[in-house]
């Protein structure tokens, strides 16, 4: 399976990074190796120093496509959950400044947190307004609506299957709201969608 990223998805986020508004998704992968699940603990790589949370919602593929049209995208994906993208922030900002790519600093080993139980898309009150939020340390952090993204997830499902093939199980991390910053030791991370809890996991 792959994990497809989609970033500057929110436009306050891609304010608080002094980043352009795209036209297009902008789009990064990670790898299996990066699965973070079962609400595993995070370990912060000494490699960086400045770690942030990106909260995310995410969509399971559940049919191979390519080429999907926008109306028709609806059919290749069933449930949707909650995780993070953890971003090296120093390691991101000294590579784009390079104009190099961004692996190291989003691909890295347990950058991709999962939640361990998604939610059935045909459970949700408005499959097009799907609140969720990030607590650190019981104190709310971010707070994202879907309605919010620039790039609904049709449109997403319909771009990226333009260049890669969807596969089942592949995920779509779909951008993350304001609101992101630097986890610290000891820190416990609680994600919620629509007010259930989803995931539960420290930062050691
Ligand atoms: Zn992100």
């Amino acid at each position: 399976m792959k994990i497809i990223c989609v970033g500057r998805n929110y436009v306050a986020h891609a304010k608080e990074l002094n980043n352009d508004i795209p036209d297009e998704p902008v789009l990064f992968m990670k790898p299996d190796s990066a699965l973070l699940r079962n609400n595993d603990p995070f370990y912060i790589p000494e490699w960086s120093n400045e770690v942030h949370h990106e909260i995310e919602l995410i969509v399971r593929i559940k049919k191979l496509g390519k080429n999907i049209e926008k109306k028709f995208a609806y059919r290749y994906y069933g449930e949707i959950g909650i995780g993070i993208d953890f971003t090296a922030r120093d390691v991101q900002d000294a590579l784009k400044s390079k104009g190099l790519p961004w692996e190291k600093a989003k691909a890295f080993d347990h950058a991709a947190v999962v939640c361990p139980e998604f939610v059935s898309i045909d459970s949700l009150p408005d499959r097009n307004a799907v609140h969720f939020r990030l607590d650190i340390n019981g104190k709310t952090v971010q707070e994202g609506n879907s309605e919010l993204m620039i790039f609904q997830i049709d449109d997403i499902i319909s771009h990226v299957s333009k260049y890669f093939t969807l596969k089942i199980g592949d995920l779509i991390f779909t951008g993350t709201p304001s609101g992101v910053g630097p986890v610290h030791l000891g820190d416990r991370l609680e994600g919620y969608l629509e007010g259930v809890k989803k995931f539960d996991f420290w930062i050691k």
